[in-house]
């Protein structure tokens, strides 16, 4: 009987992206996947944290907490934390889990395969396609670039992630042939800061062109359609590197969806250079107005980071300004959570939870009342 995995995912979509690849590894090695409602009789599972705010680190941890039950029943079964709690300083696993048998980083599947090396025999191809949730390289991101350089003072990423490194062309290209061949339709280049992208997004994005070509003889929808004809996205794009090139790429090339989600985080000039965002109001208006001009359709979405360590009323009030006035598509919303190790924790003027969380509330409401 084949063996089972269940890859329980917390996080955003790089560690969706990376949790693929270990699905891939473990169905290379002859794994399936169980799915949620089955995880109680797998043999592996893994769990793939995120400690971009606190919140999000206690919740996949109170999750490896509560597997140590089942390890107690199942001896056999092995357990495994990936992602960026495994990789943040100070946060040692195993000796606080000891029901835990393996610790892998955001950047570290191929640790896996040695892992399961002496365990079970891999197919020779390195990846292949299963059932379920994760279909190995079938998925749909592409995950062009690791890592970010730009240490914004209130983000741990940089410290979990390690530097950039961005794929080459040609490495990115054919993993987005293999997915088309493998029939997908739209995908995801995925980077934690993907606008500074080594050999140029803009380059990137029109070097896929043969790629869409194909994608389109081999769409059963038709090319033209709005939604069909778009092979790609991206994401995560940094305000201060999003070039006039990449703007007129997007608009020019119709397999490239119209798509920017580009975090404005505050809309105060001193509270965006506290967070060493590297750009100001005005530079974010200038962005927003030159995709416009191009694309009056283009669907904008940001994040907004309200409670970072003293800010006053007036400038939350300048950030709630800032989204009324620029109007976006969709707003993610969230609370400053201090984050042991980055320069905004070791500020002195960190706010109450109390104020904190009023924000976040009245932050709701008005986007909840512009989007009404
Ligand atoms: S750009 Fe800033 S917020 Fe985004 S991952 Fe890098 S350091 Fe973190």
């Amino acid at each position: 009987m084949p063996r089972k995995y269940f890859i329980k995912t917390y996080g955003c979509q790089m560690n969706e992206a990376d949790s693929v690849r270990l699905a891939g590894v473990l169905e290379s090695a002859g794994y399936q996947n169980i799915g949620g409602s089955g995880y109680q009789s797998a043999d592996i599972v893994l769990v793939n944290t995120c400690c971009v705010r606190r919140h999000a680190e206690d919740v996949a941890l109170q999750y490896v907490a509560s597997l140590k039950g089942l390890k107690k029943k199942n001896p056999e079964m092995i357990i495994g934390v990936c992602g960026c709690v495994a990789a943040e300083p100070g946060v040692d696993i195993l000796k606080r889990f000891q029901h835990v048998d393996l610790v892998l980083g955001p950047n570290e599947a191929e640790k896996l395969r040695e892992f399961l090396k002496p365990l079970t025999p891999f197919s020779p191809s390195p990846l292949v396609r299963g059932k379920g949730k994760y279909k190995g390289e079938g998925g749909e991101f592409v995950t062009i670039m690791r890592g970010c350089d730009n240490f914004c003072s209130y983000c741990i990423v940089p410290y979990v992630r390690g530097r950039e490194v961005s794929r080459p062309i040609d490495e990115v290209l054919e993993e987005v042939g293999r997915k088309i061949e493998q029939g997908a339709k739209r995908m995801t280049l995925l980077g934690q800061s993907i606008n500074s992208y080594k050999y140029g997004l803009a380059n990137l994005m029109r070097a896929m062109g043969p790629a869409a070509e194909r994608r389109g003889s081999q769409s059963e929808e038709p090319r033209h359609s709005v939604s069909g004809s778009e092979l790609v996205q991206f994401l995560t794009s940094h305000p201060r590197d999003m070039s006039d090139e990449i703007i007129e790429a997007v608009a020019e090339l119709p397999y490239v969806a119209k798509e920017f989600m580009l975090p404005l985080q505050s809309g105060d000039d001193e509270i965006l250079q506290k967070m060493n965002r590297g750009y100001n109001l005005d530079h974010y208006r200038g962005r927003i107005k030159k995709i416009r001009e191009l694309m009056p359709h283009a669907r904008i979405s940001t994040d907004i980071l309200v409670g970072f360590p003293g800010e006053t009323e007036e400038q939350f009030q300048n950030t709630l300004k800032a989204i009324e006035e620029i109007k976006f598509n969709e707003v993610h919303m969230f609370a400053y959570s201090s984050r042991p190790g980055t320069p905004a924790a070791q500020l002195l003027d960190q706010l109450p939870e109390k104020v904190i969380k009023d924000r976040l509330q009245q932050l709701i409401s008005h986007v909840h009342r512009l989007v009404a």
